[in-house]
């Protein structure tokens, strides 16, 4: 591996920390840690590091070089690089599955709200028309994702644009700048205006979190869990995608169905002080004081998705045994963010 001096390092990777710092500023494109960016330079793999904001692209040290010779050979003996390199991103086998020189992975909530559909190969079949771009139906991250984007591109091998479902988006090519085009090119065609919730009973809402663990949200779209009953009604069917996997220390399953407005004397506030937030039924969201900054923004990119969701989509809805496989690393590295999110920057 030729050692790179700082200054070199900085000026080939620069292009690719602007579009990342740029990706990672945008709310509907990633949230909290999710989403990474790679580069590959002179048998390098410039990978984002686990659990850093790439938002932080220019200011803090995000992509870490990993050896892209022991990596590839990592994949072909069925390792996951991720193991081997615990700092890597959960998805260094993916970058490197790619042969392009930039790599850009994102959970943008336009394309999720597509591909959480049973429907999404036909229905972007026609977006997308035109463009080098393949179905991949959900797998987990890591290996299994790797050997799926390796199965599609050994049948269409000029293909630069994945649309995963249940997951997300990756965009590959030479550069960081037909990287950042191809994005715009996808966003545009895949854009679905959010429907607008009805708004939040802020009085009643102050009144609840007056000397309680309770507080409004900052971003005021996530009050649309409480006030819409077609989110309501899509989210009490299961999971739509692994982030949601952030909130596994709470009970899932009744995370998100709304609680009436509490009596007063009710025992709510005991009920449910574990929960990160609280949807209360026709009135908005509370957030516990102590919820953490990645929890909120997967809260609001969650919101942001099911808002562009209409009531008739066909959802498909991650199976028990999907659920099951991200309740170990996945799960894991998720809490592991939310705790440190929780630590360090908090809300
Ligand atoms: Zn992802």
């Amino acid at each position: 591996m030729r050692e790179h001096t700082p200054i070199v390092r900085q000026a080939e990777l620069q292009p690719l920390l602007e579009l990342t710092e740029r990706v990672g500023c945008d709310p509907l494109l990633t949230q909290a840690s999710t989403g990474n960016s790679s580069a590959k330079l002179d048998g390098v793999l410039w990978i984002k590091a686990s659990g850093r904001l790439m938002a932080n692209a220019k200011c803090d040290d995000i992509l870490i070089p990993l050896d892209l010779k022991v990596v590839t050979k990592c994949l072909r003996q069925g390792v996951d690089p991720a193991q081997r390199y615990p700092s890597a991103s959960l998805e260094t086998a993916m970058h490197a599955a790619l042969p392009h020189r930039v790599v850009l992975h994102v959970h943008c909530v336009n394309t999720i709200a597509w591909a959480v559909r049973s429907d999404a190969p036909v229905q972007l079949q026609t977006r997308l028309e035109g463009l080098r771009w393949q179905w991949i139906p959900y797998v987990a991250s890591g290996l299994p994702l790797s050997r799926a984007i390796e199965r599609a591109l050994s049948s269409r091998p000029d293909t630069n644009l994945f649309v995963l479902g249940n997951h997300g988006l990756v965009i590959a090519g030479e550069d960081a700048g037909k990287v950042e085009d191809l994005l715009a090119e996808v966003r545009t065609r895949v854009a679905i205006p959010p429907r607008e919730a009805h708004p939040a009973d802020y009085a009643a809402l102050m009144d609840i979190s007056m000397s309680s663990p309770w507080d409004l949200p900052d971003d005021d779209g996530v009050h649309a869990l409480g006030t819409d009953v077609i989110s309501q009604a899509i989210l009490a069917g299961g999971l739509l995608y692994p982030c949601q996997a952030i909130f596994f220390d709470s009970p899932a399953s009744e995370l998100f169905r709304p609680i009436p407005y509490p009596d007063p004397g009710d025992d709510w506030q005991n009920r449910h002080r574990n929960r990160p937030f609280l949807i209360i039924e026709g009135r908005g969201v509370l957030v516990n004081r102590s919820i953490a900054s990645a929890e909120l923004a997967i809260l609001s990119g969650l919101t942001q998705v099911v808002q562009r969701l209409r009531e008739s989509a066909p959802v498909r809805y991650l199976t028990a045994a999907e659920v099951a496989g991200i309740s170990g690393q996945v799960a894991y590295r998720y809490r592991k963010i939310a705790n440190a999110s929780r630590a360090g920057v908090g809300r």
